[in-house]
């Protein structure tokens, strides 16, 4: 199982966008998938049209460890789960800070799982902040995704995120490693971009062996500005249901099969996809 954080403290950078239509693209590639809403804002879990209102149990209820992610996830689509999170969640950032095991909450929800060996991944939509429950997200990670737009304040705040990986290495999971820079909201043949693409590359080239991010590279698939994708989530869609043949289903495509070729063993999941 593949354990994913789409981290990025900045606001409106594409994490949400991705983890939803990453998790709905692996999904029909044959992985079975739970995506953990992890950000109050509850955008994740109403892109793919789930609206928790009232006593509808939450992730907010796994944090405060009145519900297990097995009574909270629903199924969404073939082989999608959602475990979704509304603004109660807001509440748990407070209530766990006396808490001695406030940053392992989720880790040992997924270890809880009993049928953890049935999914392919987790994937975690974080908050726009660097607080317990993006913490939480990275003590329970295997790999980071970091979507950032290729603009001139894009890289602002990536050393102090990139900072945070290396604490919850050091303190918490040894594990984690940032794995892929996701360039989202790309105008393609901007000078920006490109050179933002270059500061960053020459960044990643320059950093430390042992540090979370030594190995990260930027995904060669992009994510274009495309209207498609702005307009999916008020459908509770994934871009491949709401508009299969725009742009915005073209790169997110390009991306998933991006990430399943870097699958540990490739071989074992198809077969089992098979
Ligand atoms: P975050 O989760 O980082 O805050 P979102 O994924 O919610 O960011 O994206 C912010 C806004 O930009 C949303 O309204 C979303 O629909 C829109 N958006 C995201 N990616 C694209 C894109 N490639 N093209 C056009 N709009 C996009
Ligand atoms: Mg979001």
């Amino acid at each position: 199982m593949r354990v994913i954080a789409v981290m990025n403290q900045k606001g409106g950078v594409g994490k949400t966008t991705s983890s939803v239509n990453l998790s709905a693209g692996l999904a029909r590639q044959g992985r079975k998938v739970c995506l953990i809403d992890l950000d109050p804002q509850g955008h994740g879990s109403l892109h793919f049209g789930l609206e928790a209102l009232g006593n509808t149990p939450t992730v907010y209820d796994v944090f405060t460890r009145r519900a297990s992610l097995a009574d909270i996830r629903r199924l969404v689509a073939p082989n999608v789960w959602v475990v979704p999170s509304n603004v109660d969640l807001a509440a748990a950032e407070v209530e766990l800070v006396d808490s001695p095991h406030r940053e392992t909450v989720l880790r040992n929800a997924i270890a809880a799982l009993s049928d953890q060996q049935d999914f392919d991944y987790i994937v975690m939509d974080c908050p726009p902040s660097l607080g317990l429950l993006t913490i939480n997200a990275l003590t329970a990670a295997r790999e980071v995704f970091i979507p950032l737009q290729p603009h001139f304040f894009g890289l602002q705040g990536l050393s102090k995120l990139l900072e945070t990986t290396a604490l919850v290495a050091r303190r918490l999971n040894r594990d984690l490693k940032v794995s892929g820079i996701l360039l989202c909201l790309y105008d393609s043949g901007t000078r920006l971009a490109a050179d933002v693409r270059d500061d960053l590359n020459e960044f990643l080239a320059q950093s430390d062996p042992q540090a979370p991010w030594a190995n990260a590279k930027i995904f060669n698939s992009r994510i274009r500005r495309n209207i498609k994708l702005a307009e999916a989530p008020s459908f509770g869609q994934a871009i491949f249901d709401y508009a299969p043949k725009c742009a915005g289903a073209h790169d997110y495509e390009a991306f998933v099969a991006e990430v399943i070729a870097a699958e540990p063993a490739a071989q074992d999941v198809s077969a089992k996809a098979a």
